[in-house]
C-alpha cells in the first residue's frame, strides 16, 4: 500500500482535524510524527509540524479537499487582517464599515 505525503500540518489540533475531516469523506488519513509529541514530552505542539498521508488512491480525492481548506484557510487570514478596532469602545470592526456599529464612532486612524 503507498502513502502519498498531502498535507503537513502547523500542529497537531489541525492534523487531527484534517484527518477527521478526511475520514468523513471515506478517506483513511495517517498522521505521522505523534510520537515526537510523547518523546519530547514538554515541547509546544505547535513548534511540531505533523504529516498527514493518504493511499495513492485515495490522493486527488484528498488533494480536493485540502485545497478547498487551504481556500479557506486564506479567507480567514485575510478577514482577521481587515478589522480596525474602535478607539472608543474596542469592538472590532471591518474594514468595509467606517462606523463603529457598537457606538457608531466614526473611524479614524
Ligand atoms: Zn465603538
Amino acid at each position: 500500500m503507498n502513502k502519498t505525503l498531502i498535507y503537513i500540518a502547523e500542529n497537531f489540533a489541525e492534523a487531527h482535524m484534517i484527518q477527521a475531516n478526511l475520514n468523513d469523506i471515506g478517506i483513511n488519513a495517517i498522521l505521522s510524527g505523534e510520537h515526537l509529541t510523547s518523546a519530547l514530552g514538554e515541547l509546544p505542539a505547535h513548534i511540531l509540524f505533523t504529516r498527514i498521508y493518504v493511499e495513492q488512491k485515495d490522493y486527488s480525492n484528498a488533494k480536493k479537499y485540502i485545497n478547498q481548506y487551504k481556500q479557506a484557510q486564506k479567507k480567514s487570514v485575510k478577514k482577521e487582517l481587515s478589522y480596525w478596532k474602535c478607539f472608543n469602545c474596542n469592538e472590532l470592526i471591518p474594514e468595509n464599515f467606517t462606523n463603529c456599529w457598537q457606538c457608531n464612532m466614526e473611524y479614524k486612524q
